[in-house]
């Protein structure tokens, strides 16, 4: 079985589940379907999901990162990461009180699609799910940072909520640990992009376990930290767990990080210079660098003064006390909302009122030769995917900055995206509600050209 998994910053990533051909390494009798190069080690589905949740437990207790009377939260997004580690930490520790933590960032078209996945699969690990719906607890949606000077780092500003909002949740759920699915590639990746920054204050934060900045936070965990991202992906497939099949429409267009593709080109030189570097750099270069750091500042540890955010509460070391997410949330309040879908009859009003719409049928090119929009130009959603800045230019300056564009598909999730990237472009675009047999029945016109190379 083939599967194709997108996340945020991940176009997309694929395995391909079957047979090697030869006998598991481990029980010598299923026919063996993952092969752990570094390990040595080939395994059949069932003994390479023992295997998984073998290392997490012995990682949690290796660095102790929680005991039997903690209540530790999981940061669940419903991406590979985060629900392979919910499954697999309460399969480790069926005893413990585990519970699960889902933002509701209000990113329309996948925050809803997120959310069913996360219910369903808390449901089927057996924990409580507690949802954080942005918009009806502080009035604001992640769409609406496109409005700010934030809209090319997006999810720069998303992270930064969410860390906030996870540290107000446990402290309104009473969790005193915080798990988030970092894996290895996530961390060895960080590191190395931090080390050529010379930024080794990063470096240190990516411990495996971080104690609270002030009492009554949680402490932050990460179990899987020593696992393969692509691992994480087997374990969701093998177990069938339910799991993200869609983008997030802000990542759209973006890279895999160049450190992650240059650790993968690494990999296949030696298959274990990812835990090679982990060790280095947790073993060798932190404890180095907080050595050095203790003796600058006179053997006084603690140097960052941590307060309480003016607004919100939560621990910033900002000079100002206001923390990072409420400074950012400010600009919000400034701007108003972001508006990045319209109705058929606000487009109709356009064009009498002479604007200049220009329609993006964000469609498949034989569906939008079938019927289209009059006068919609052809981008099909892979398309503009591709080549987003080259488009972006392109119709910029052919149409100007004064140009509404109109994109559609059938429902909007093809077109949403392609809005959110226009917008985030610096184009003034919207998605059309309900496409174009909502456009159809609100009078619009259409055109016919089957056949007809566009
Ligand atoms: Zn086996
Ligand atoms: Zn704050």
């Amino acid at each position: 079985m083939g599967f194709r998994y997108a996340k945020c910053g991940i176009p997309s990533m694929t395995v391909d589940v079957r047979g090697l051909g030869v006998k598991c390494s481990e029980c010598k009798r299923e026919e063996a379907v993952v092969d752990l190069k570094y390990a040595r080690k080939k395994l059949c589905g069932k003994c390479f999901s023992d295997f998984f949740v073998r290392r997490v437990k012995r990682t949690v207790e290796k660095y102790r990162m929680f005991g039997p009377k903690d209540r530790v939260a999981v940061a669940v997004s419903g991406g590979k990461d985060s629900v392979a580690l919910l499954d697999a930490l309460k399969k480790a520790f069926p005893e413990q009180d585990i519970v699960a933590f889902y933002i509701d960032l209000g990113i329309h078209h996948y925050s809803e699609h997120l959310r069913e996945k996360v219910k369903a699969l808390s449901e089927r690990v057996g924990v409580p799910l507690y949802v954080y719906d942005l918009k009806e607890r502080e009035g604001y949606v992640i769409d609406d940072f496109l409005r700010t000077k934030f809209r090319s780092k997006m999810c720069s500003v998303c992270g930064i909520i969410k860390r906030g909002v996870f540290t107000q949740m446990a402290a309104e759920v009473g969790a005193t640990v915080l798990a988030t699915g970092h894996n290895l590639d996530d961390t060895v990746g960080t590191m190395l992009s931090a080390f050529f920054a010379g930024d080794f204050e990063s470096i240190s934060r990516l411990k495996p376990v971080l104690k609270p900045l002030i009492p009554g936070q949680p402490k932050k965990v990460k179990p899987l930290f020593n696992t393969p991202e692509i691992e994480d992906l087997y374990y969701v497939v093998l177990n069938d767990l339910p799991v993200q099949e869609c983008n997030c429409p802000h990542s759209f267009g973006a890279s895999v990080s160049r450190y992650k593709r240059m650790l993968d080109q690494m990999e296949e030189g030696n298959p274990n210079v990812k835990y090679q570097l982990l060790s280095v750099f947790l073993k060798k270069l932190v404890p180095m660098y907080e050595r050095v750091k203790s003796l600058e500042e006179g053997g006084v540890s603690a140097p960052l003064e941590v307060k309480e955010c003016r607004i919100c509460g939560l621990p910033t070391s900002s000079s100002d006390g206001v923390c990072s997410k409420c400074r950012r949330v400010a600009l919000l309040k400034e701007k108003g909302g972001q508006k990045l879908e319209v109705s058929p009859e606000e487009v109709l009003e356009m064009l009498r009122r002479g604007e200049r719409v220009m329609f993006i049928d964000t469609r498949k090119r034989e569906v939008y030769e079938g019927e289209r929009i009059r006068g919609a130009l052809n981008i099909p959603r892979e398309e503009f995917e591709a080549n987003q800045r080259r488009i972006i230019k392109k119709l910029r300056r052919k149409y100007g900055k004064r140009a509404v564009f109109i994109t559609y598909c059938y429902a909007g999730r093809e077109s949403y995206p392609v809005a959110v990237a226009l917008q985030r472009g610096g184009l003034r675009a919207y998605s059309l509600k309900g496409g174009i047999s909502a456009w159809k029945e609100a009078g619009g016109e259409v055109e016919t050209l089957t056949g007809v190379e566009a």
